[in-house]
């Protein structure tokens, strides 16, 4: 039987990795339960907004992740012809209003500086190539039932997160049967060599390019060296996974020299490999957990990637999850219950807008028309201002008004 504060995390992506981190402060042993053999992130890049690097700083990885991050000055919002239709300001400007910046880096930088904490903290053991397939609750927590190397095991602990991502083979056991649907979306993704783009491309900016059915992010990471690329188009190829390669001629075919600037298509034609990623969608679920298990990350509330929030949702998750696990240690199942009610509106309400940008990123004629101008006439600030409820997100401190609403005393019921 496993010690009375031992919890199983099921996943060690970002969300697992952060979550074992958290409650390991707060006080709990964690087992942490990943399939794959070994943890290696595709050659890609991510942005983190203030929401989430103020956790990643106050867990104590903002000097290891300093070296790796790059700071944008700013979203520029372009045209496919090339105008820019506006500039938020970030930088300064976001460290100021948020206070905390916004980054981006290389995901295996992230996923190397949160494996480093992992691996140096006693109280976590990561146990790699092991596979949750089922679980059983019983008076005394959760038994987990693993198969690891061609055999079977069981895990015990007083809780089981699970944060297996967005093919979750945990949430169906909570009761949830709706499948990820396809949006008929594709993201391809590559890494270039800064020095090998036009100025434009590597300016200090995350850069977002919008057209008809297609749509462009790209932004620097490794301090700048390298520039990441995600070419977001409608499509209807639907292959699950991260790793299939794609022909940056058909990836061309979707940005036609009638609708996209020159730059722009000799900016994509430069890498030599390019992945591509058939985007899900689940709509938000009525509950996450069940007794002492609950769902965690993109398992608990898949997102499209259209407001760059899935990972900071999945650190956001295991802040507040731990917070609720410290403050109930010996009723678990409430502790649980406060996290739920805690991260469903907010997360539902993340959901929502990413597949509302994702909308207007591929508006074609009067409607793009009209975006340009409202984009145009709002500009860069009142754009930033916009976020305000999603990058100012604090865990309340102990004490506050806040917390005791998000957080609500014993006893009290669930909505
Ligand atoms: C194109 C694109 C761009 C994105 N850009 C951003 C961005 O800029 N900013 C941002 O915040 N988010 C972004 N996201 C979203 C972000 O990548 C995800 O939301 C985030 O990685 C989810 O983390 P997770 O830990 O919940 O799940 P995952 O990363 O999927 O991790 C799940 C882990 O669980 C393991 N696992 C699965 N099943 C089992 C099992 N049964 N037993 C044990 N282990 C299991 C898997 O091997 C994996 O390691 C983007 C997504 C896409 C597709």
């Amino acid at each position: 039987m496993a010690s009375s504060r031992t919890v199983l995390i099921a996943g060690a992506g970002i969300g697992g990795l952060s979550a074992a981190l958290m409650l390991a402060r707060s006080g709990f042993r964690v087992t942490l339960l990943e399939q794959a053999e070994r943890l290696e992130e595709t050659g890609a890049g991510i942005q983190l907004s203030p929401n989430a690097t103020r956790i990643l700083i106050d867990l104590g990885l903002g000097p290891r992740l300093r070296s790796d991050v790059f700071v944008p000055e700013a979203v520029a919002i372009k045209t496919a012809t090339g105008g820019t239709l506006a500039r938020i300001p970030l930088g300064k400007d976001a460290q100021e209003r948020y206070g905390a910046p916004y980054w981006s880096i290389h995901r295996a930088d992230l996923q190397a500086a949160l494996l480093e904490a992992v691996q140096g903290n006693p109280d976590i053991s990561l146990r790699l190539g092991t596979r949750v397939d089922d679980f059983v609750v019983h008076a005394h927590g959760v038994s987990a039932a693993c198969r690891a190397r061609a055999r079977t095991i069981d895990e015990h602990g007083i809780a089981l997160v699970a944060a297996d991502g967005l093919w979750s083979v945990l949430r169906p056991r909570l009761g949830h049967r709706t499948r990820p649907q396809f949006a008929r979306r594709t993201a391809w993704r590559a890494l270039v060599p800064a020095s090998t783009v036009e100025a434009e491309f590597r300016a200090p900016d995350v850069q977002l390019w919008l057209g008809r059915s297609a749509h462009i992010v790209h932004y620097p990471v490794k301090t700048g060296a390298l520039i990441n690329i995600v070419a977001i188009v409608d499509d209807g190829w639907s292959e699950p996974g991260w790793t299939a390669s794609g022909d940056r001629d058909e990836l061309l075919a979707h940005y036609s020299p009638w609708r996209w600037c020159a730059p722009v298509r000799d900016f994509l034609a430069l890498p030599d490999r390019w992945l591509k990623w058939a985007l899900y969608d689940v709509p938000p679920l009525g509950h996450w957990s069940e007794g002492p298990v609950t769902l965690l990350g993109d398992a608990a509330h898949p997102m499209l990637p259209f407001l760059a929030q899935g990972a900071a949702m999945a650190i956001e998750d295991a802040a507040v999850l731990a917070d609720c696990m410290g403050r109930y240690p010996d009723d678990i199942p409430s502790a649980m219950r406060r996290y739920q009610r805690a991260r469903r509106r907010r997360t539902a309400r993340v959901q929502n807008a990413a597949r509302n940008n994702g909308r207007t990123y591929h508006m074609s004629a009067a409607e793009a028309v009209l975006r340009n101008m409202l984009l145009r006439l709002a500009g860069g600030k009142a754009l930033l201002r916009r976020y305000n409820w999603l990058y100012s997100w604090k865990t309340a401190p102990p004490g506050s008004a806040a917390r005791r609403d998000v957080l609500p005393g014993k006893g009290e019921e669930d909505e």
